[in-house]
């Protein structure tokens, strides 16, 4: 691939690596692409002097006809594209549009969608070249040195599966980077936009095993960059003005005397930046949640996914409930919000134990209640034994799960529709509220749902689409009427409305405090 100038001098080669984003209303966020300025900044430190590499993001909903145009104009010799669940399939259409129009161009594709599917993805797509399976960043620098003509021979490079000369061959798998530190810092060429959602690690790897995740068979052992160098890199995101990071670690607070070291770093620099992560509620400690406070973490993720025991052991899952609920206790009295994550679909869940882990989190009052649709990703273990649990799903991305031996169809659709009830309506005082009327959180959703449909004939489609403060009114409404409908005695009446409308009220406030401190939450 090596191309020489009228003059007989080296031009260099051209590469860019492309992430497609998606936003949802869960996560409206867009994230800084990480792992592809990991792969530049990697590759850049050998071959700068012999190739350019840009990094492109587009959103999934992008025109595919500008989406190739803007590839293809500046004529590149090879283009790579992070493929994860969301955007496989829009990289798939994509490049081969590419192809067709740019024979020349090598695709390559890594990232965990292509990693355990690298045989069957180059067999039904012909236009892809090479797949860098697992961590990628040495071996898109050995694949690149290939291609620049001084690298090993192609059947030579670890991590990756290729067509060469028509025929598909899968290499031996690499070995992961033993010091996370040899990355060179991504950040060392800036970050452009600052009011980007800004990724950082400060380690890499899972210790935990569950059945649903791709995350530890790749990086089972877990690794940390230095102290010294998250703390530079913190240090020049925090002062040159990023409005919001995420710290991206699978649990950051692993090894809690290191998140706690981090904490007090970034409590010690951080006047403005927003930060938000994920953590292990069991390990969590009242002077870890100071210091979460003090570092400006307004916002943390804690996955539970189930509180059916079948459904823990099926899924490696198990969760220690006292420890758990204590560490929820300590986020209670902070400023910190935190969303609570489960899974619909499960194996050994149905309608009734997905309920119960609902009124589970109802109970603890999270900030949000999160519910994903089970994925069957390549390469998990649920994945693997999907016949095993009688699992139907989608054969391609996002590879949804439709239906179990435990979970049929309609009451899959059912709890997807509960759940999204949740998230629409905030959640924090559905447990009181339905207190107050003897029923169970998830009861009172329900009840809630068949008066839209039955009292004022609103389907769920036109309830989502009206503003917050609208299905707040109606929701005031509702619950009173339900409260209303036991108890006759004028006092009683009188009581319940008061009472209904003060929790009303507190509820718009919670909401309106939400949005004022999601807009303007600026740390002192
Ligand atoms: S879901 Fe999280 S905790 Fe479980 S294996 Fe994956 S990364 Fe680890």
């Amino acid at each position: 691939m090596i191309k020489l100038s009228a003059d007989n001098e080296r031009i260099k080669m051209k590469a860019i690596l492309v992430s497609f984003y998606r936003t949802t209303d869960f996560n409206p966020n867009y994230y800084y692409p990480l792992s592809l300025h990991y792969l530049k900044a990697y590759a850049n430190k050998e071959l700068a002097d012999d190739i350019t590499i840009s990094i492109k993001d587009y959103s999934v909903e992008e025109d595919s006809s500008h989406v190739v145009y803007d590839l293809l104009k500046d004529s590149p010799d090879l283009i790579g594209f992070s493929c994860y669940v969301w955007n496989t399939k829009e990289i798939l259409l994509i490049s081969n549009l590419l192809k067709k129009l740019s024979p020349a161009v090598k695709i390559v594709l890594g990232g965990p969608q292509v990693t355990y599917t690298a045989d069957s993805v180059l067999t039904e797509n012909e236009w892809v070249d090479v797949i860098v399976r697992g961590e990628g960043e040495q071996t898109f620098a050995e694949l690149l040195k290939y291609y620049l003509n001084y690298g090993p021979a192609i059947e030579e490079i670890k991590g990756i599966s290729h067509r060469t000369n028509g025929k598909i061959q899968s290499n031996e798998s690499r070995p992961l980077i033993k010091n996370l530190d040899d990355i060179p810092s991504p950040f060392n060429e800036g970050i452009g936009d600052k009011s980007h959602s800004i990724l950082i690690e400060t380690q890499r790897g899972c210790p935990f095993e569950c059945a649903f995740c791709d995350s530890h068979k790749n990086f089972k052992s877990v690794r940390y960059f230095s102290l010294e160098r998250v703390k530079k890199d913190l240090h020049y995101l925090i002062t040159s003005g990023v409005k919001r990071l995420f710290l991206a670690d699978s649990t950051f607070n692993l090894d809690g005397k290191r998140a706690k070291e981090i904490l007090r770093y970034i409590g010690s620099i951080n006047k403005d930046t927003v930060i938000s992560t994920e953590l292990r509620a069991e390990l969590l400690d009242r002077e870890t949640v100071d210091l979460l406070e003090k570092a400006g973490v307004d916002f943390v993720e804690f996955g539970l996914q189930s509180t059916n025991p079948i459904t823990s052991k099926n899924i490696g899952r198990e969760t220690n409930f006292t420890k758990f609920e204590e560490g929820i206790s300590f986020l209670e009295k902070s400023k910190i919000q935190y969303v609570i994550q489960l899974i619909i679909g499960l194996p050994g869940d149905d309608l009734s134990s997905f309920k119960n882990s609902m009124d589970y989190v109802l109970h603890l009052a999270p900030t949000t209640l999160q519910a994903f649709e089970l994925q069957l990703l390549p390469g998990t273990a649920l994945y693997e034994n999907a016949d095993q649990h009688g699992m139907l799903f989608h054969v391609t991305p996002p590879h949804l799960v439709i239906q179990t031996q435990t979970f049929s169809y309609s009451d899959m659709m059912k709890a997807k529709q509960l759940s999204r009830e949740a998230f629409l309506m905030y959640p924090r005082n559905y447990a009181i509220l339905a207190n107050l009327s003897d029923l169970r959180p998830s009861e009172l959703i329900e009840k809630w749902v068949a008066w839209r449909e039955t009292k004022i004939d609103l389907s769920f489609s036109d309830y989502e689409k009206l503003k917050g403060i609208r299905r707040l009114l109606l929701f005031s409404r509702f619950i009173q009427e339900l409260l209303l409908q036991n108890n006759s005695s004028a006092v009683t009446n009188l009581y319940i409305t008061v009472k209904c409308n003060l929790l009303v009220s507190l509820i718009v406030f919670k909401y309106f405090n939400k949005v004022i401190r999601r807009l303007f939450l600026r740390r002192p």
